[in-house]
């Protein structure tokens, strides 16, 4: 097997959660480029998304789940499902996030248990259903999205970057435990990329003008932008890569 060969993932099958838009779209199809079958998992039913996959000529399957409302045993029925439709289960992306801005004195209740519980709970409900299934086949690939907010404080996002911390350390704890056994567990650290997460960012010029003067890119990044680095990490070429948390930010992490 050459190298290049290494990051092909024809015969696989990743399942992807958020895959309706933004980032999850952009990781899903370039899996589906890359030859992976894809499952998405997700509470509104992802059209695009599962046109362009089957464009690719790849297997596509929905699972409608909210994230913010699942009982841990739906985690376990979907990875049940996406090794019932698509016959196994080698990658999952754990993409589906949300935040809620507001100033730490201000913060809700319900904002700051909903933020970790789709931000954090349901990464490591998911993470132990699939991990249950690789662990089993000897083989797997777990991929968590971080954010600069997993090194950073951010500002007005306490709930958020909590979680985003969290999702760090529990991305090293699960390598510790299934290094081991088979199974990669790492993380991708987008910095700014033009999504609906970030549409207030980019509509006060203020941040808008601070956040673009920092990157060293000299850019804002694109979904696109995390094609290459999601695919490295699902596929064997990332075989001695564990617990890495791996930022695809222009460069923000390093002013
Ligand atoms: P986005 O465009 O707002 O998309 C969020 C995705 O998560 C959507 O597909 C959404 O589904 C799904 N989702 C949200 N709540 C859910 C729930 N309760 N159940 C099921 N699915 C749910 O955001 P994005 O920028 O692509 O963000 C994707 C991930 O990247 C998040 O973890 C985010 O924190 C992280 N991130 C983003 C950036 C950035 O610059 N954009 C930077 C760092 C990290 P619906 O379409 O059904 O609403």
């Amino acid at each position: 097997m050459t190298v290049l060969d290494a990051f092909r993932l024809d015969g696989r099958v990743a399942l992807v959660t958020g895959g309706n838009r933004g980032l999850g779209a952009a990781c899903a199809v370039a899996l589906a480029e890359a030859g992976a079958e894809v499952a998405l998992l997700g509470r509104t039913e992802p059209a695009d998304t599962r046109k362009r996959i089957e464009a690719l000529g790849r297997r596509v399957t929905y699972l409608p789940c909210d994230l913010g409302t699942a009982a841990p045993e739906e985690f376990t029925a979907a990875v049940g499902a996406v090794r019932a439709d698509l016959g196994r289960l080698d990658i999952l992306v754990n993409n589906a996030g949300i935040i809620r801005r507001a100033p730490a004195a201000e913060v809700t209740p319900a904002d700051w248990h909903d933020v970790l519980t789709v931000n954090l709970d349901a990464v490591f409900h998911l993470s132990q259903a699939a991990g249950r299934a690789m662990i089993a086949q000897g083989s797997g690939k777990i991929i968590n999205v971080a954010s600069m907010l997993s090194f950073q404080g951010g500002i007005r996002v306490p709930a958020y970057t909590a979680g985003k911390h969290a999702v760090v350390g529990l991305t090293r704890a699960l390598a510790n435990e299934w290094a081991g056994l088979g199974v990669n567990v790492n993380a991708i650290a987008p910095g700014y990329l033009i999504t609906d997460n970030t549409a207030a960012l980019r509509e006060d010029p203020a941040r808008a003008a601070a956040i673009l003067e920092r990157i060293p890119a000299g850019r804002w990044g694109t979904p696109e932008d995390l094609g290459g680095a999601v695919v490295f990490l699902a596929s064997e070429a990332a075989r001695y890569v564990h617990a890495a948390v791996l930022p695809v930010d222009g460069g923000w992490l390093a002013r």
